[in-house]
């Protein structure tokens, strides 16, 4: 079969690896607009789930991306001046640079041709294709030919929100919340390989333009946002260049799509759905589409159309739950600042002034911030009784200690069981930060 995929990102790097491993016979053509190594976006985080996928699907390039890829333990919300208080757990994240460029090499090496450069304006040249993979993320050129033959809907968040990198190197997930005289800001920021780290920066349009960040250029954007996060920043600088491209304000795009194939069109993830990135889930669902394309393609050898139809159904019925979730989370987050007023009443601003009520101890800042942790937690739905105790406990450094012990026995065992080098023997438990 003669298979062209528009599009390098995660989803058409592991489409084309996926199926040469099922079917070498295949004639795969990935095209790409940028030249290698040239990508948006700093570090992605994922979890074992996805782990599961990669070392089931292709061993060889599930160790690479496992070696380059930094484990964080736990998440720290911190409320300006409330404290900080904690969510059990743990992830890993990798510079997305790495993870396409580990991915590239091994379609490559399964005799892949990738064709870098090449920006596709017309996707009909390629109609002589058995199948064409639409791969080329949310603003698809490929869905946006010829009408609106995929249904697609578009619906634009609220917040605005830029994505940086920082030479302050976060060992775990961490969430900051600072209140300014416009009101809310926060930055989410996790680590993404030796020495650097992730920071995504949001707020509410009132604050951005409260801000002045509609009129400011990007010197003064990042010298802002870097008084703003003095804190957790630790006096390091925030990096708006990744790999030659400068990052700017966006609104995050949420794309949903009525069918994912049209003739011998398919669409393949952010192409054909996206969910918003406080989930952190998009690259995993990218992945998962394309392991299941490449999977049903085998399963229909001969029957180009059913296998779509097979696709279509499948991917979209496992798609709506994660879609549901990550538009509640966006919804959330843009009404953050409402959850934050409750915390912030009674907080000291960051220039040590009293925003309203009395000044509290730092015990009453604390169960401020481990409130709201909790309401962000749970902001997918109701949380039984139980969850509250759980998360109060997971304040005590003492049973955080023992919850990370836990969990590093568990990742012990599912290393073993997917076939990861692991270490010997379980590594120690870490000291828990605070
Ligand atoms: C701020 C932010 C943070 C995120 N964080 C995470 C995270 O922590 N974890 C996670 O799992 N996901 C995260 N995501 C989501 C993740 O980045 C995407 O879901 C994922 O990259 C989708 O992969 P894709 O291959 O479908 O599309 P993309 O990664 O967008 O790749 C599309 C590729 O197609 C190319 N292309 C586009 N048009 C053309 C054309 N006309 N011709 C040729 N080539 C073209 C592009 O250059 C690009 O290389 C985040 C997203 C955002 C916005």
């Amino acid at each position: 079969m003669r298979i062209v995929c528009v599009g390098g990102g995660p989803a058409g790097l592991y489409f084309a690896v996926s199926t040469k491993l099922r079917n070498p016979a295949h004639d795969v053509t990935v095209i790409e607009r940028d030249p290698p190594g040239a990508t948006y976006g700093w570090g992605v985080v994922y979890w074992d789930n996805l782990l599961d996928v990669f070392f089931r699907n292709d061993p060889p390039s599930a160790r690479r991306i496992r070696s380059q890829s930094t484990l964080w333990q736990e998440q720290r919300i911190s409320v300006a001046g409330a404290g900080a208080a904690y969510l059990a757990g743990y992830g890993f994240s990798m510079q997305r640079a790495v993870l396409l460029d580990i991915l590239a090499r091994r379609a490559i090496e399964l005799g892949v041709r990738i064709s870098y450069r090449q920006e596709v304006d017309d996707p009909s040249s390629y109609a002589d294709a058995d199948l064409v993979v639409a791969a080329d993320g949310a603003n698809s050129r490929v869905r946006q030919g010829g009408g609106n033959p995929f249904g697609t809907r578009v619906t634009t968040g609220r917040n605005p929100y830029i994505w940086l990198g920082t030479d302050r190197f976060f060992d775990t997930f961490a969430f900051d919340f600072e209140r300014t005289p416009a009101g809310w800001i926060w930055c989410h920021a996790y680590p993404s390989s030796a020495g650097l780290s992730t920071c995504i920066v949001e707020c509410t349009g009132r604050t951005w333009e409260g801000l002045g960040f509609d009129e400011r250029g990007d010197a003064d954007t990042l010298r802002e946002l870097e008084k703003i996060f003095a804190e957790p920043l630790d006096g390091h600088g925030l990096i708006s260049q990744c790999r030659g491209r400068t990052a700017r304000w966006q609104r995050f795009t949420e794309i949903s799509n009525e069918r994912w194939y049209h003739d011998n069109v398919v669409l393949l993830g952010d192409a054909a759905h996206t969910t918003h990135f406080t989930l952190g889930s998009g690259t995993a669902l990218a992945i998962v589409d394309a392991v299941m394309l490449a999977q049903i393609l085998d399963d229909n050898d001969d029957d180009l159309p059913a296998a779509l139809q097979s696709f279509d159904a499948r991917g979209r019925l496992a798609l709506r739950p994660v879609q549901a979730a990550a538009r509640t989370s966006m919804t959330w987050f843009e009404q953050a600042d409402r959850h934050l007023d409750q915390v912030g009443d009674r907080v000291r601003d960051r220039d040590g002034d009293v925003q309203g009520g009395d000044v509290e101890s730092s015990r009453d800042g604390d169960r401020g911030a481990v409130s709201f942790a909790y309401a962000m937690a749970g902001r997918h739905g109701p949380q039984p009784p139980w969850r509250y105790r759980v998360h109060r406990a997971t304040q005590v450094p003492a049973v955080r200690r023992a919850m990370r012990g836990l969990h590093t026995g568990g990742r012990w065992c599912l290393a073993r069981r997917r076939g990861e080098p692991a270490p010997a023997r379980p590594e120690r438990p870490e000291r828990a930060a605070r």
